[in-house]
């Protein structure tokens, strides 16, 4: 309770607003790229709006940024106000106040980055690597229930490519796909739980945390690179390596 009264009674020095505010524009800011992950981004563009009343008075800076690794366009935010301090300690113990910056970045950059074979999908089938991209978008923008149930479609979508009558319930096609050997036995254990939890995230409401999401999504690619990549690289690898060479017939 007394940290909240503190925190209540502690009045912003407008000095400290205007020190932490950009006087130009920067060159660089801290990013999270959308696409590759990268922390490095250039600053394009950068918009302030400020709020300065006797009761409350804060900060949003707006940039539109460019990622230093691979080019990609993205926004971020940064806010601050006065209502929105915490506490940090020097050597002696003392409490000094600071603004807490929130920040935001749109679109929202996941941990989980797509696969670098990604693009390669749509040469195999373009509805195919559209949906497994949905996957990817849903997960960024923190949509996991849509995410959940894009991975079921995308399952479903590769079960067709690989002949599987698309009439059959997801049990049959896990079932059939066994039967022509495109999976084994802990395979089709493991697609039927990442079918099981789409369609829970479908039609029973279950929300995956960012954790289930990840061990779906590390199912599905597996599926698919296995079964739409591998025999082109093993193909090539096999054309790359020397042939061994017939010994001659002793006489
Ligand atoms: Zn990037």
């Amino acid at each position: 309770m007394c940290g909240l009264k503190a925190q209540r009674s502690y009045t912003p020095k407008r000095h400290q607003w205007s020190h932490d505010l950009p006087q130009k524009l920067p060159d660089f800011e801290n990013g999270h790229c959308p696409q590759c992950g990268s922390r490095q981004a250039f600053v394009v563009a950068q918009h302030v709006e400020s709020i300065d009343h006797p009761d409350i008075s804060g900060s949003t800076i707006y940039s539109v940024l460019r990622c230093g690794g691979c080019t990609q366009f993205y926004f971020k935010s940064r806010s601050y106000n006065s209502e929105d301090i915490d506490y940090q300690y020097d050597e002696n113990g003392q409490a000094e106040p600071y603004y807490v910056e929130n920040v935001e970045f749109w679109p929202r950059a996941s941990d989980r980055r797509p696969p670098d074979w990604l693009s390669k999908l749509q040469w195999k089938d373009r509805r195919l690597w559209k949906l497994l991209s949905d996957v990817f978008t849903a997960m960024s923008n923190d949509l996991g229930t849509l995410a959940a149930i894009a991975m079921r479609t995308t399952f479903d979508r590769a079960a067709e490519l690989l002949g599987i009558n698309p009439g059959l319930s997801f049990e049959q096609k896990l079932a059939e796909l066994k039967s022509v050997g495109f999976i084994v036995e802990t395979e089709r254990n493991v697609l039927a739980v990442l079918i099981d939890a789409g369609s829970a995230a479908a039609h029973r409401g279950w929300e995956p945390t960012a954790k289930q999401l990840e061990a779906m999504v590390t199912l599905l690619e597996s599926f698919l690179h296995r079964s739409f990549l591998m025999e082109e690289i093993s193909e090539d690898l096999r054309a790359k390596v020397p042939q061994k060479q017939k010994e001659p017939k002793k006489v």
